[in-house]
């Protein structure tokens, strides 16, 4: 596997396309991967690839870990835009995730005031009451849907439960004008069956979701590393100009990255 897995808790600070001087937060196993979906695209390798390592950091490591860091780039004069949650798998499926956001809040507030909380989520878990007042309480709850259509989420995401764009999107009805919406733009092929959600008809399908769940601000973004699925093509930066293009003119904020 020639993907990338987050050996530490903390990572970076690193220069993000999207979010600025990023400092990771890895909340997952750092030597295993676990995740609700299972992404053709995920940089993290396929879920089975990381299956080796359980053990996530308890409560007290991630703490330390944080405030040690945190403390080291203060030292330095350095600078950090966005605390981001990624990682080897979803963040949210860390059992003490609601506690270790609010502590982060804390020393946010403490040593870098101006700094964002990220959290880069794919949605399966923000209909948890727990979790929802905690994605709602950062600067940026960061939640992917990547088509309008059941079969292509299940194509490209690959969750691993019955999922239903019907109800992610009745999930989302709390967060309207608070979150912002992550869709990855992709084509090519996997195990010989044409995989795009780039065509007219899902172009137009997300584009009327994106209306209907309204999301804060738009992050579109194609390829950028090495994918577990070999046959995947990066969209352009100009196609996805043109994808965003009749939402900029309804006057959503859209980032494209590519
Ligand atoms: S949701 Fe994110 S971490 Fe999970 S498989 Fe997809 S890209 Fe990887």
């Amino acid at each position: 596997m020639s993907t990338i897995l987050f050996d530490q808790i903390i990572f970076g600070p690193i220069s993000s396309r999207r979010l600025g001087s990023s400092l990771g937060v890895n909340l997952l196993p750092r030597h295993g991967k676990i995740c609700s979906f299972d992404c053709l695209y995920c940089e993290c390798g396929f879920n089975a690839d990381g299956r080796g390592d359980n053990r996530m950091p308890t409560k007290e490591e991630f703490i330390d870990a944080l405030f040690s860091k945190l403390k080291e780039i203060k030292a330095s004069n350095g600078r950090i835009d966005t605390i981001t949650f990624s990682g080897n798998g979803e963040p949210t499926l860390h059992p003490a995730f609601p506690e270790i956001i609010a502590e982060t809040l804390k020393m946010r507030r403490a040593l870098f005031p101006l700094a964002k909380v990220s959290v880069l989520t794919n949605g399966s878990r923000i209909h948890i009451p727990e979790i929802r007042e905690t994605l709602l309480s950062v600067d940026n709850a960061i939640i992917k849907l990547d088509s309008a259509f059941d079969s292509t989420v299940n194509q490209i995401d690959r969750p691993q439960y019955r999922y239903s764009v019907e109800e992610t999107k009745k999930n989302l009805e709390p967060y309207k004008g608070k979150f912002v919406l992550q869709t990855m733009f992709l084509r090519g092929e996997y195990e010989g069956i044409a995989i795009d959600n780039t065509t007219p008809e899902e172009v137009a399908a997300w584009r009327k979701i994106a209306i209907e769940i309204e999301p804060r601000e738009i992050m579109i973004y194609t390829i950028d590393r090495e994918t577990p699925a070999k046959n995947l093509i990066k969209v352009s930066v100009e196609e996805m100009e043109q994808i965003a293009g009749p939402l900029k003119e309804l006057g959503f904020k859209i980032t494209i990255s590519g």
